[in-house]
C-alpha cells in the first residue's frame, strides 16, 4: 500500500486551467477529525510510538511518512484531501536513540501476564508483590504479578513459599518494541498486527 495523499480531490479542474490554486479561491482547510491516535512505524516497520492522528497528517502531507492503514475519515488540507490514517511508517529510517524499558504500570503488568491471575489464572484484577512489600519486595518487574482479587487477599503478606503456591515462570520485564506503546495508552485493534500482538490481549 502506499501514500494515501491522493491528490486533489476537491473536483478535477478543467483541463486547461494551468494551475488550479490561482484560479480557484482558497477554502480554508477545516480543522476535522483528528483527535485520534496513529501508530507511527520506523521504516522498518518496527513500531515507534504512537502520534496524533494530526501529527501523522502533517508528516503524511511533508512525504516523510506514508499512511499504511488508513481509516475512512478525510482531512482537507490546501488541495488534498488526506484519508485519517491509523498506522504510518516513516520514509526514511529514524535510529531510535535510547534503549527500550517498559514502565512499570498496572497496565502494562496485565498486558504481561495476559490479563489472567498468575496464581490461579481467573481474571486479573489487582497487583500482587510476589515478595510482599512490607517484607522487603520491590516494586520491580521481577517481583510484580498480575492477580485476581482473593488470591491476592489470600496471599497478603506472606511468601510463595510460605503459601505453597508457586509461579508458572519467574516474572521479568518485558521487551520488543510493542512494549514502547503499552502501558500509557490505550491499543487500537487496527494495530495489533504491527505490535506483534495476539488479538486475545486487550491492553
Ligand atoms: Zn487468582
Amino acid at each position: 500500500m502506499s501514500i494515501t495523499a491522493l491528490g486533489s480531490s476537491s473536483g478535477p479542474g478543467p483541463a486547461g486551467s494551468r494551475r488550479d490554486v490561482l484560479a480557484r479561491p482558497h477554502t480554508p482547510a477545516p480543522a476535522a477529525c483528528t483527535t485520534g491516535a496513529t501508530l507511527l512505524l520506523n521504516a522498518t516497520y518496527e513500531p515507534l510510538c504512537v502520534v496524533s492522528s494530526r501529527r501523522a497528517i502533517v508528516l503524511v502531507l511533508a512525504a516523510k511518512a506514508e499512511a499504511v492503514d488508513v481509516t475512512d475519515d478525510e482531512v482537507h488540507a490546501e488541495r488534498v484531501t488526506v484519508a485519517v490514517p491509523v498506522v504510518v511508517r516513516l520514509t526514511r529510517y529514524v535510529r531510535v536513540p535510547y534503549p527500550v524499558s517498559v514502565p512499570l504500570s498496572r497496565r502494562a503488568v496485565f498486558t504481561r501476564d495476559g490479563q489472567t491471575c498468575v496464581y490461579c489464572g481467573g481474571s486479573a484484577t489487582s497487583i500482587d508483590h510476589v515478595v510482599p512489600r512490607s517484607r522487603g519486595g520491590t516494586h520491580t518487574w521481577d517481583n510484580v504479578v498480575a492477580a485476581c482479587r482473593r488470591c491476592n487477599h489470600t496471599k497478603a503478606d506472606r511468601s510463595l513459599a510460605e503459601m505453597g503456591w508457586s509461579l508458572p515462570h519467574p516474572p521479568g520485564a518485558p521487551s520488543g518494541a510493542a512494549w514502547r506503546l503499552l502501558g500509557h495508552r490505550t491499543v487500537d485493534p487496527r494495530w495489533r498486527e504491527w505490535l506483534g500482538m495476539p488479538d486475545s490481549v486487550s491492553a
